[in-house]
């Protein structure tokens, strides 16, 4: 009891260390199962590490490690577990031991290996451990695709020395790459810069699935246009959960953890909202006039307990004039400015937001810029005509319903193709609105 109620000082060792999510996942899982301790961060710099390394491993029960010190840390430690010794990389240690807790923490988010043909994007630490898992999973083959061929190739006669020989590095010049599991070990999409997208002017046709390794954003642009195409598509964030998990059972041994797997996996659909919380981004819902933009946007809103902001709203209260006052004084030119700025400002806030478009918004020139500098997602709500016209009906607040079918039929034509190419996550908005809020949340891998 002695032993169990000693307080415990746990940290996580990099350089640097802005937005890391480690030490409340940590701190939550030791309230959890009731370790009394504390979680800390030590960004060393490069030049501190020999002489402020040794002094931190004497006095921590226990450290994290990451980029860049996961290889660098080795020659600190006294061995490695059969774990760290396979990657050649410790993000854990205990008793001056490195392990490496990320293998289990890809595992345990059960991706399908086993017998398929998988593409790795990337070749560092990420891109390693997924290789390895792959053949350990029983994958027919493997592919890496990197944009540094010596890295790739250096993965590759790394992977191929562990007996797997299925496996080959592709150039980013590589022609059509077709695999039925995609798995991104870069950093590209991740936040800050949420409009990126990993292997963008590759032909990349994947049957199955993508995993991507960033947690933030908790769906990249990349893990969304996987689901618009129907496949499945799942982000990093469990991984990061489990690793550290792994790291908390290696570290303190005697708890037993499964007593508060309910608890756990509460914690772990939380943290979502926290990262959505530390990292600002902006949810643009797009699609035509009668799509649901401002009903589901705001029923998103309430079910994650975000601001919600109307684009239409906001210009209203911008002009001091309704939008058909501004078309009937003003014209449409003078409209469309003003829409794309207060569009622009509301891009520009600093908090996460649910920002439902106007159906015009997205189809305006040079919208494609705006999005590429913004942090914004866009969620395309995609309806027929017919239902468009149903649910909006003869409404005399939109002066783009034009005079007759004929007409609203061949704006529709013409703005889908923009509502389309922006889309990042296409939803079918025919149905349910609590359906639809779902399987945006579920997209996100969000919880109420
Ligand atoms: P890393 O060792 O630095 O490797 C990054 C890889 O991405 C390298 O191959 C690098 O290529 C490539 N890359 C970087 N920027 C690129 C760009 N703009 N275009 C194309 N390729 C680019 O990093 P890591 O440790 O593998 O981490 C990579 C990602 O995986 C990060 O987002 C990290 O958060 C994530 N990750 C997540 C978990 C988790 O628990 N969820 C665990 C590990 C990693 P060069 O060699 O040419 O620079």
């Amino acid at each position: 009891e002695v032993q169990r109620n000693r307080y415990r000082r746990f940290g996580l060792l990099g350089y640097p260390l802005g937005h890391s999510l480690s030490p409340l996942i940590h701190q939550r899982i030791m309230e959890i199962v009731g370790i009394p301790g504390e979680y800390r961060l030590y960004p060393l710099k490069p030049e501190e590490l020999a002489s402020d390394l040794p002094k931190l491993l004497a006095s921590l029960d226990g450290l994290n490690c990451t980029i860049p010190y996961k290889e660098s840390i080795i020659p600190y430690l006294q061995g490695c577990a059969p774990c760290a010794a396979a990657y050649g990389a410790v993000n854990t240690v205990h008793g001056r031991v490195g392990y490496n807790t990320d293998g289990i923490g890809f595992a345990a988010c059960e991706v399908p290996l086993k017998g398929r043909s998988v593409c790795i994007l990337g070749a560092g630490g990420g891109a390693r451990v997924f290789a390895l898992e792959a053949v350990r999973a029983g994958a027919r083959e493997i592919s890496i695709l990197a944009r540094t061929p010596q890295r790739a190739e250096a993965l590759v006669q790394d992977v191929k020395a562990h007996g797997y020989s299925n496996i080959l590095a592709l150039g980013l010049e590589a022609g059509p790459v077709n695999c039925d599991v995609c798995l991104n070990g870069t950093p590209v999409g991740m936040w800050p810069k949420v409009r990126g997208l990993p292997a963008e002017n590759q032909e990349l046709k994947v049957g199955e699935g993508v995993f991507d390794g960033i947690y933030n954003p908790t769906a990249t642009r990349f893990l969304l246009q996987a689901k618009g195409q129907g496949i499945w598509a799942k982000g990093g964030l469990q991984m990061l959960f489990e690793q550290a998990l792994a790291a908390q059972k290696i570290w303190n041994p005697e708890v037993d953890f499964q007593a508060w797997s309910s608890e756990l996996a509460a914690l772990k659909g939380g943290l979502a909202r926290e990262v959505l919380r530390q990292s600002p981004i902006k949810l643009v819902l797009s699609g035509f006039m009668g799509s649901g933009k401002s009903t589901v946007g705001s029923a998103l809103a309430k079910a994650v307990a975000l601001p919600f902001v109307d684009l239409d709203e906001s210009i209203v209260q911008v002009a001091g004039q309704t939008i058909p006052e501004i078309f009937q004084t003003q014209g449409e030119a003078y409209f469309r400015k003003l829409e794309r700025g207060v569009f622009l400002a509301e891009l520009k806030r600093p908090e996460t937001l649910v920002l439902a478009a106007g159906g015009g918004t997205l189809v305006q020139e040079g919208m494609e810029d705006i999005l590429g500098e913004s942090r914004a997602l866009v969620i395309y709500l995609d309806v027929s005509l017919p239902t468009a016209i149903k649910r909006v009906g003869r409404d005399q607040g939109r002066p783009m319903l034009g005079s007759g079918l004929a007409e609203t039929e061949a704006l529709y034509v013409s703005r889908r193709p923009s509502y389309e190419s922006y889309a990042d996550l296409r939803v079918p908005a025919e149905g349910d609105l609590a359906q639809i809020v779902n399987e945006i949340m579920s997209a996100f891998e969000w919880q109420g």
